[in-house]
């Protein structure tokens, strides 16, 4: 029994080591990634529920990686806030969706970008100046960039400190996911949001679980007592879309109204309202 034993810890052992090999050869990977240009930026509509329109778009990262394919975030982020690649990552990535909205202005759709913040980005030092001189550099002015952050920013005092003086540089701030993580009504009342995002595990709920439709209806009026906009995510259906429109929410971003696609592909379909 004793040498079996000794067998499993040597067992054990190994593969935490081949373990650790592997996660060392995707850190040394994702950070030439980011450095040799395989992080694709793709873009999701988000319409104004009163008029159909295309109000604006959601940057969401993708790694183009050789040999495996195009990688979702899920596959990544997780790596790159442990490893604190998420800073240069997320550099990237405001760079591209900075540059693409200055390029659709000078189209003349005039769309407002939102990029994805981790808690960890705005709490490393430097993240607002570095942020400025992205935008400057690009073009955008602060106020057609939204950040959108999640409720995980409450407990990192550095990171909502950082978040305070984002919003006082004229930067638009979301609260992502709200409602799915540790929500609290004297945080929110205390730190303004300009956009409320309501998630997609309550839009989906929608017509199955008896109480979504009420606690949907408290977050919009929530948002309103608050003075921030609402965004409904994970719209699949148009009822959906209709009964939140009825609701009073203001945005919305789903399959409906078209996937993340690459800016190629919205040029393609530059005529219609979004991508398909
Ligand atoms: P998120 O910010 O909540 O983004 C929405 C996710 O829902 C996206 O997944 C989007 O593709 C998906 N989605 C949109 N509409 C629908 C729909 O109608 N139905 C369903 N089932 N899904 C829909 P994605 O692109 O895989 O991104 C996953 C998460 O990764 C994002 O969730 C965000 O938290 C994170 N992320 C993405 N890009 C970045 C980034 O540049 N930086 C950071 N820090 N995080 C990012
Ligand atoms: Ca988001
Ligand atoms: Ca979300
Ligand atoms: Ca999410």
């Amino acid at each position: 029994a004793k040498r079996d034993g000794g067998n499993r810890v040597r067992m054990f052992r190994q593969e935490m080591g081949e373990q650790a090999l592997a996660r060392q050869r995707d850190r040394t990977d994702l950070r030439a990634a980011i450095e040799g240009g395989e992080l694709v930026v793709h873009y999701q509509p988000i319409v104004d529920l009163a008029t159909s329109a295309v109000a604006g778009a959601e940057a969401l990262v993708r790694w183009q990686r050789p040999g495996v394919g195009l990688l979702g975030p899920d596959a990544f982020i997780g790596l790159a806030e442990e490893t604190g690649l998420i800073v240069p990552l997320g550099e990237k990535v405001l760079q591209a969706a900075s540059e693409q909205a200055v390029r659709w202005h000078a189209e003349g759709r005039c769309l407002g970008v939102t990029v994805n913040v981790s808690t960890r980005e705005l709490a490393t030092p430097g993240f607002l100046p570095r942020l400025e001189r992205v935008i400057t550099t690009a073009g955008l002015a602060p106020s057609r960039l939204t950040i959108e952050v999640t409720e995980s920013v409450w407990a990192d005092e550095p990171a909502m400190r950082t978040l305070v003086s984002v919003r006082d540089a004229g930067i638009r701030v979301a609260l992502d996911d709200f409602g799915t993580g540790y929500s609290s009504l004297s945080y929110l009342q205390r730190y303004p949001f300009d956009v409320v995002k309501i998630d997609r595990s309550f839009t989906g709920a929608l017509g199955r679980n008896g109480r979504t439709e009420g606690v949907i209806r408290c977050i919009i009026a929530l948002a309103d007592v608050l003075g921030a906009k609402t965004v409904a995510e994970g719209i699949e259906t148009p009822e959906q879309a209709d009964w939140l429109r009825d609701a009073g929410c203001s945005y919305a971003q789903g399959y409906l109204f078209g996937r993340p696609a690459d800016a190629a592909s919205w040029h393609a379909h530059s005529s219609a309202a979004s991508p398909g």
